[in-house]
């Protein structure tokens, strides 16, 4: 027996996986096998229509993230980076001043720039620079509508989803205050696809439970206000400091589980319905045709995926719902289930949804869960893009955590397409492995 024998619970367990150990769980999380929070620049981007992008960074986050964005190429793109080359100490003061010179030219360039978001990065001379005071400086300086907030992108701070919880909880304290007698209202939290986004708001209209907003807005001009009134919702599972700094504002979780999947979206409605006293029949009938046609396009996937196992590399921390649903809806068999950071209280409805005695790990070490994924030759890998090419080599099917967090993935419609991005890359082995008999055949 070695150290990385899964450890189990010996006694009788609840259903599920609320309380399950992990398989193991290390200190430095995952860093060598993620991207870093730049990434979530991508999709903020496209989500928030106002708002503008300034990477304080090297030449290789500019990099990244242009390649990374590479769609943005015939548009005026609303991200760039400062690129702050290696100084001393004595030439902060001018990184400052240039940093100051590069947002005037901007903002005067780009009229329609109403959030500026400073976001830092790891080089070693911008962790130098106090990015918080020189946000706070420009906020002052700029004025004239123009918001200026900064987070941290930085790869030694944050994992690839991190990047938009940095900014999002960057964003909280300067959200309004609610009116002391505001109705109840219901806060959507996680950017969303927009048409996403629509269809929940369609389904919580349909059931009286409104006012519903939503973290982070389309526009910058219409920030949510928040305070005890709100009742906050959760749509993705990486949310951790946007949660805290909402109940630092007066605001309350509504426990749920992720609204990935039939059973995921199902559980997310009823319990913003419940906290909102909407009564079962109502909640019924407004979901009755939606949930019957996602599960129609969900069970068109099963003969694909039934019996097949699978394991999950940490990245994106959609995992533990991603695996549920695969379980549950799929019957998929979990061989492991890694994510890069294990919040226990907003991922407790999900783990509880598990099968039993699912091997979670959280964080793991890369080298030594590429030694169980080579002992267990898992059916299909769900990993990042650095261990896609090598597994597939080695003739395990993989599939892109990235396009999972690219893709609109949540909530009824969607459900569908969720499956088959799971399927995919089964059909894509199978087309290559008909090509090349014939292949070699004609040779
Ligand atoms: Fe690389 Fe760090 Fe820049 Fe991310 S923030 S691209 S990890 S240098």
């Amino acid at each position: 027996m070695n150290d990385l024998t899964p450890l189990r619970t010996t006694g009788a367990r609840p259903l599920g996986c609320q309380d399950a150990p992990v398989i193991e769980a290390r200190q430095d999380r995952g860093q060598h096998a993620v991207f870093c929070g730049l990434t979530g620049i991508i999709w903020l981007h496209r989500k928030i229509q106002d708002a503008f992008f300034l990477v304080i960074g090297s030449r290789t986050c500019a990099h990244l993230i242009q390649s990374a964005a590479g769609v943005m190429i015939f548009a005026e793109p609303r991200f760039a980076t400062a690129i702050i080359e290696e100084r001393d100490l004595a030439g902060l003061a001018d990184a400052h001043d240039e940093i100051d010179r590069v947002v005037g030219e901007l903002l005067a360039r780009r009229p329609d720039i109403k959030l500026l978001f400073l976001v830092g990065s790891c080089p070693s001379e911008v962790i130098k620079l106090d990015l918080g005071r020189a946000a706070q400086r420009l906020d002052r300086k700029v004025g004239s509508g123009v918001r200026v907030l900064n987070y941290s992108g930085s790869g030694i701070e944050t994992t690839f989803t991190q990047g938009e919880d940095a900014a999002l909880a960057a964003l909280v304290p300067a959200l309004p205050a609610e009116a002391a007698d505001a109705a109840p209202s219901l806060m959507i939290v996680g950017a969303l696809a927009d048409v996403v986004e629509d269809q929940l708001i369609r389904l919580f209209g349909a059931m009286g439970v409104g006012p519903v907003k939503v973290l982070p807005p389309r526009r910058s001009t219409a920030l949510p206000a928040v305070g005890p009134g709100t009742r906050y919702i959760l749509a993705q599972p990486f949310l951790s400091e946007t949660a805290r700094t909402l109940e630092a504002r007066g605001a309350t979780r509504i426990a749920a589980p992720f609204p990935l999947g039939v059973e995921g979206t199902t559980g997310w409605l009823k319990a913003a319905a419940d906290a909102f006293g909407v009564q079962a029949q109502l909640f019924d009938a407004v979901t009755e045709a939606p949930r019957a046609r996602a599960a129609m396009a969900v069970a068109r996937h099963k003969p694909a995926l039934a019996g097949k196992n699978v394991m999950f590399f940490p990245d994106s921390q959609l995992e533990i719902p991603l695996a549920r649903f695969l379980a549950n809806e799929l019957a998929m068999r979990i061989e492991e289930v890694a994510t890069p950071y294990l919040h226990r209280a907003h991922l407790a409805a999900d783990l509880a949804l598990l099968p039993p005695n699912t091997d979670l790990s959280e964080g793991p070490d890369v080298d030594r869960q590429l030694d169980r994924c080579r002992a267990a030759r898992p059916d299909l890998v769900v990993c990042g893009l650095g261990l896609a090419n090598p597994l597939e080599a080695e003739g395990i099917t993989t599939k892109w955590s990235i396009e999972l967090v690219f893709s609109p993935i949540h909530g009824y419609e969607q459900a569908g397409d969720l499956a088959e991005l799971f399927a995919r890359p089964f059909e894509r082995r199978g087309r290559i492995a008909d090509i090349r008999p014939a292949a070699r055949g004609g040779a």
